[in-house]
């Protein structure tokens, strides 16, 4: 993993761009409201995000059995199933298959998986070219970018820096851009799809991931929007899917359910303009649906381990809708690249620190990269409760234990922490503590040194009072003074003269509500 900032570095850098800001805020409000008025369209929203949370948790308690199901089911489609255990193993798999081809040029589907182990750049050191069609994703490619957001890896980008990306390199990747190319949307993907169509009809490989795997059947499952995806799983003779193994569903009825969710929280859509799925492979008689070769590499690469947390492992419900991160307003502001991660946002901020563990100062600097305003968790299609996630990590952050060590960049909170409870610990301490913060409070800075300065760079210092609660309790005390008395209650207004309680809410004679219990709480268990 190249080394990135932390989140805090890298969001100062990112919150003082103000064209990234604007890009952001612009793109993120037009998807929100999208989403938000055809979730409106639905009466059982409700219920059905709770179906999907249910399949999801239902799935991952029997995560073994399923995974041997899709198994079974893809090998008697005639497809060939790998395992692979971590990102180095997947890419040494799919090096060696895209090998065997005798192909140097493979085209790709857009996939999160695949750039989470990061096999773009693999096979690229095995002098394999991968070429991404999703115009987002060839966006990045061609700007030598990384992506900023799940659904939109382009978001950060402007119309007018995307046309100068493709007049610039689109000639070194394939066909040139047009000379006359405007920022016009149209024209924009215009030029993409001539670029692009040469590559679909001269690629014998393709490498894809898959929103969904239908473990009855052992079908993959994609959905997209601009029909690239649908090129790349039906041209080529060969096709390798990366696939997480979170992402099976039990049934097709338990797709149905997903089919709903997905487009409505991702693009704002009623239903994905393209949904792909096949099966194994075809046979030399033409029957079945898939490729000619079918691959199917199931990803672990830190999945297990999450799986195993009892409270982390809701994360492994995400569909990837990015639904998430259209509401942050931590994301809307710093942008997916000062997450250091291939999963942004919200989702990311949980997901990437289990996956990679919290040992790096990057890694665990993710689960502070939020507000905890619980804006994610209401849209999230599935009902992970994100906050309750990150706080989770903190805490393993703070803490650590045996599988996650605890990240170096903390320890002067750790020290601090120590130091508080010792000091709490003991009423003796504490006291001389207060007196001798009050005895030299006009020597006391306005901004705390060292580390803590951090803290009180956008806070003030509390002041030191001028007598401590305890000792002007004991004062008063010896004074036979006690404490002050409490405030008078409110008078309970009484109806205006000429006013009656209305007959239908008049307490019936007998039945006055009376502040006094009528029995003692024992009697009453
Ligand atoms: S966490 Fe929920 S809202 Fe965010 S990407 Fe995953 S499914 Fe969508």
């Amino acid at each position: 993993m190249p080394a990135f900032p932390t989140f805090p570095k890298a969001a100062r850098e990112a919150t003082g761009n103000a064209q990234l800001r604007h890009n952001l805020r612009k793109a993120t409000g037009t998807i929100r409201g999208k989403r938000a008025a055809v979730v409106a369209e639905l009466d059982d929203w409700a219920e059905l995000r709770r179906a999907g949370k249910q399949i999801k948790e239902r799935t991952l308690r029997h995560l073994d059995t399923y995974l041997e199901q899709v198994e079974a089911a893809v090998i008697a489609a005639g497809g060939t199933v790998h395992w692979a255990a971590d990102a180095a193993e997947a890419n040494r798999i799919v090096t060696d298959l895209v090998r065997a081809t005798g192909e140097r040029d493979v085209i790709k589907v857009k996939s999160m998986a695949t750039q989470e182990i990061g096999l773009n750049e693999a096979l690229a050191e095995a002098g394999i070219t991968a070429y991404e069609t999703d115009l987002a994703e060839l966006i990045v490619q061609l700007g030598d970018d990384r992506p900023s957001h799940i659904l939109v890896p382009a978001i950060h980008r402007n119309r007018s820096e995307v046309r100068e990306i493709f007049r610039d390199r689109m000639g070194e990747w394939g066909r040139p851009a047009p000379d006359d190319l405007t920022d016009e949307p149209a024209d924009l993907a215009a030029a993409a799809r001539r670029h692009l169509r040469e590559r679909f009809l001269s690629s014998k490989v393709a490498i894809s991931g898959a929103n969904f795997l239908v473990a009855e059947t052992g079908t993959a499952v994609v959905v997209e929007s601009e029909g690239n995806g649908r090129m790349c799983l039906t041209l080529p003779e060969t096709l390798i899917s990366v696939v997480g193994i979170e992402k099976i569903v039990p049934t097709w009825a338990d797709l149905e359910v997903f089919l709903q969710l997905l487009p409505r929280s991702s693009t704002g859509e009623r239903m994905n303009p393209y949904t792909s799925t096949w099966t194994g492979t075809t046979a030399a008689d033409g029957a079945g649906d898939g490729p000619g070769t079918f691959h199917l590499v199931l990803l672990d690469n830190g999945r297990t381990d999450t799986l195993a947390d009892t409270v982390g492992r809701q994360a492994l419900r995400c569909i990837r809708c990015s639904a998430c991160l259209n509401v942050c307003p931590v994301y809307e502001r710093a942008g997916g690249h000062a997450y250091g991660s291939v999963y942004p946002g919200p989702i990311g901020a949980i997901l990437t620190p289990q996956l990679r563990g919290t040992a790096d100062p990057l890694d665990a600097s993710l689960p502070y990269a939020s507000s905890l305003c619980g804006a994610c968790y209401e849209v999230c299609p599935v009902a992970i409760d994100i906050p309750e996630v990150l706080v989770h990590l903190r805490e393993r952050v703070v803490q650590g234990d045996a599988e996650h060590p605890r990240a170096k960049g903390h320890l002067a909170e750790r020290v601090a922490m120590r130091a508080a409870r010792t000091l709490l610990d003991s009423p003796r301490l504490l006291g001389a503590a207060q007196r001798a913060g009050i005895a030299t409070r006009r020597l006391h800075p306005g901004r705390l040194p060292g580390p803590g300065a951090a803290w009180t760079d956008t806070r003030d210092l509390p002041q030191f009072p001028d007598e401590s609660f305890r000792d002007w309790w004991a004062r008063r005390s010896a004074a036979g003074e006690g404490a002050p008395a409490a405030p008078a209650a409110p008078a309970r207004p009484t109806p205006e003269a000429g006013q009656t309680p209305e007959a239908g809410n008049a307490p019936a004679s007998g039945d006055t509500p009376s502040t006094t219990p009528t029995s003692a709480p024992e009697e009453r268990k």
